[in-house]
């Protein structure tokens, strides 16, 4: 007798409205079953949704109902509680199911054929066991009281937890800690580790195997992310899917590993915006691993020094509504260099349009000579330009909202991303009439070549040769996405850095970041505060999370001596982000942030979603948008029961994107607000059918794509 299988294929962006395909097969199989299915003229990958089941009611013809081509024999059915995630993680992010769980799987399950695969299952296991090749092993530090302290609690509540601690407080020793007791306690058990980029999972690694290679052998812990190749990645899929890995290591991707016996999950960084996916399902590992946590009763613990202002709201006593158990671990191990002296200097003194200010030219000049490194980083912009008077401090705030309205430069327009309000850039400022107003921030694209010219005279002492009677000039390098362009670049200018041939390091966010230099004593931001009045309302969180990171740059070696410091150049030097930042009280800036955006309605005291469009032209996507946004005001209003719930939604208008035309396809947004997670999401998923109807009408003609992003990250 044929069973009927409804089974899950790769399908479309918003096919979610389409029935899952249905398959007839000789035996009955599980639910997450791998098979291969005809699709078309091709075969495809398939994954059992509903299982088996017996047509009683005669209804489906079995002459119109292809057969299963095949099962991926030797995989077991993923679990029932993978098979929620995804399915949650589709409609919560408003994709297809199909889409989700197929794009969750190793490309390499899709791409080899059946024999292929037999010979990739059968290819002998090492012995599981101790490595013999881990021996130069490292002795378990004792835990400080912090981390005991930590680790206790840890071990007593469920969580989730925010394990708020100092850069170097001893976080990673934590998830280590826990990570071994869990494995000692259970010997079936897995945990999974993400950090958030590619390039700090071969460190993390190295810690791991460190540890964990000696007692389980090095197959016991495998790294996820997309810097692999397809047959390490479909590797190191089998290992946690089999059980045999113990600890996966990973990126965001990796929070849809399949791991049967998942019993703890570890977020580092957990406020990096690069756990947010910015294409297909623009899902957040972060969020999902707390809804993983909670499904399959693993413990989760979210760590950071500067928590993102979502997950530190949520850390809130329990009696005030916190659901998260905060953790705190102020103390830096083994640093006996006192914490970078802030200095904030107060550009409105300063000769105007000084990209340099005099004084933070002479402490540069200080340190080099004294053979200490100094990094000088700019923010760049990754938010959109607002318009500045340097004048009269005029800025291009929104009139109706707490926010500042984003210089589009195609059309010379003004635009509130929130509310829509449009008007054209004033030919001079609105406040004093200067006619020399700009976007904040600007100037600092020469940056090198500037700070090269204000340094042209100083010469330090002769080291290398004495080819300079007067002295060497000093060396000025710059690291960014331009200078290491190139395979190895960045890590060979790391060096350069780290060899001390390298006085002055000039580069962008990403040498800010984590990056272990032991003789730089001065760290600059030159010019920050165009975040401070960003349209992106968590501008300032990144700032202020950047800065610290920062600071973290300065003084790593006590042994120097010198008192480190951090300088900020503002215009803005009582503002109380620098204040907060002075004595690193991360929890005075999050009050200070959590109240404005509380006020302003903004998350997490709600939610939000943004539609984006993809157009030929500008307005055929705004088109779109205003379209559907007119239907759910109008023709979803006449649904029953459905005018409660509209109440709670507000659809602004269609706007432009900050960033309006790439490569000659116009994008437009429109954001979605609710006081309300749940009524939002019940409202997108009902609105999905009302965009793909609004897409036949003529004045969308034009139109190419649209998408969902729920919790965007950026307005
Ligand atoms: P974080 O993850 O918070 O930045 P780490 O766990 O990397 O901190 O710890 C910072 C440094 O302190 C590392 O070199 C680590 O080996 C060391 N360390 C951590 N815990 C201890 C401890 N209990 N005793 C001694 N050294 C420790
Ligand atoms: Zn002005
Ligand atoms: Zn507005």
């Amino acid at each position: 007798m044929a069973h009927w299988l409804s089974i899950l294929v790769q399908t479309p962006a918003h096919a979610r409205l389409g029935p899952v395909l249905t398959y007839q097969s000789e035996q009955p199989r599980p639910a997450g079953t791998l098979v291969r299915v005809p699709l078309g003229t091709r075969e495809t990958l398939g994954v059992v949704w509903n299982g088996s089941a017996i047509d009683a009611t005669g209804e489906i013809d079995p002459d119109k109902i292809r057969a299963v081509a095949g099962v991926l024999e030797g995989i077991a059915p993923l679990n029932a509680a993978w098979q929620q995630l995804l399915s949650f993680a589709a409609s919560y992010y408003q994709r297809s199911v199909g889409e989700v769980a197929l794009a969750a799987l190793p490309p390499q399950l899709r791409e080899l054929n059946p024999k292929q695969m037999e010979r990739r299952l059968k290819r002998p296991k090492a012995a599981a066991g101790p490595d013999a090749t881990a021996a130069p092993l490292s002795a378990i530090p004792a835990l400080t009281p912090e981390q005991a302290s930590a680790v206790a609690q840890i071990e007593t509540y469920s969580g989730p937890f925010l394990l708020y601690g100092a850069t170097g407080s001893g976080k990673t020793e934590v998830y280590l800690h826990c990570v071994q007791t869990l494995l000692e306690q259970d010997p079936d058990a897995q945990a999974l580790v993400m950090v958030p980029e590619i390039n700090l999972t071969p460190q993390l690694e190295a810690r791991f195997i460190e540890r964990f290679a000696p007692i389980y052998g090095a197959q016991a812990v495998v790294s996820m992310h997309s810097g692999m190749t397809n047959p390490q990645r479909l590797k190191a899929w089998l290992a946690a899917h089999s059980g045999g890995a113990r600890i996966v290591l990973g990126t965001r991707m990796a929070v849809f590993a399949s791991l049967p016996k998942l019993k703890l999950i570890v977020v580092d960084e957990e406020h990096d915006p690069s756990y947010k996916s910015s294409e297909g399902a623009r899902y957040s590992a972060r969020d999902l691993a707390i809804y993983r946590g909670r499904l399959e009763s693993a413990k989760v613990i979210l760590g950071s020094a500067t928590p993102s202002l979502e997950s530190w709201h949520q850390s809130r006593p329990a009696e005030e509504g916190g659901r998260y158990l905060r953790l705190h671990m102020p103390s830096r191990i083994g640093q006996t260099g006192k914490l970078p002296l802030v200095r904030r200097v107060d550009m409105n003194h300063q000769p105007r349009k000084a990209v340099f200010s005099l004084p933070l030219i002479d402490a540069i000049k200080e340190r080099v000579l004294r053979g200490e490194q100094c990094l000088v980083f700019l923010n760049r912009r990754g938010y959109a330009p607002v318009l500045h008077c340097a004048e009269c401090d005029w800025k291009s705030a929104c009139p109706h909202c707490s926010a500042f309205r984003v210089f589009h430069k195609i059309d010379r327009t003004l635009r509130c991303h929130h509310c829509g309000f449009t008007e054209r850039v004033p030919r001079a400022c609105p406040s004093c009439g200067n006619v020399d107003i700009g976007t904040l921030g600007r100037g600092t694209e020469q940056l090198e070549e500037h700070l090269a010219e204000l340094l042209a005279d100083v010469r330090r002492p002769n080291t290398v040769s004495d080819a300079f009677p007067e002295g060497e000039p000093l060396r000025i390098a710059r690291i960014d996405a331009d200078t290491t362009r190139l395979k190895g670049a960045l890590e060979e200018q790391l060096a350069a850095v780290h060899a001390g041939e390298v006085d002055v390091l000039v580069g962008t966010q990403m040498i800010a970041k984590g990056h272990d230099f032991r003789r730089i004593t001065l760290v600059a931001a030159v010019n920050p505060d165009g975040a401070l009045f960003s349209s992106d309302f968590r501008a300032p969180e990144r700032l202020f999370s950047l800065l610290m990171q920062a600071a973290g740059r300065s003084g790593r070696d006590a042994a120097l001596g010198a008192q480190s410091e951090v300088w900020v150049q503002t215009f803005q030097p009582a503002h109380p982000l620098y204040a907060a930042l002075k004595t690193y009280d991360y929890p005075a800036f999050a009050k200070q942030q959590l109240k404005e955006r509380e006020q302003a309605a903004m998350p997490p005291f709600s939610a939000q979603a943004l539609v984006r469009a993809d157009a030929r032209t500008q307005e055929a996507a705004q088109a779109f948008l205003n379209a559907a946004r007119q239907s759910a005001q109008t023709d979803m209003a006449q649904w029953e029961g459905w005018a409660p719930l509209l109440e709670q939604i507000t659809l602004y208008p269609a706007v432009p994107m900050s960033i309006q035309r790439v490569a000659n396809v116009e994008r437009a947004q429109m954001l979605v607000e609710s006081p309300s997670r749940a009524a939002l999401q019940q409202f997108l998923e009902a609105w999905q059918s009302v965009l793909h109807a609004t897409r036949g009408l003529p004045e969308c003609k034009g139109l190419i794509r649209w998408a969902i992003d729920v919790d965007p990250l950026a307005i």
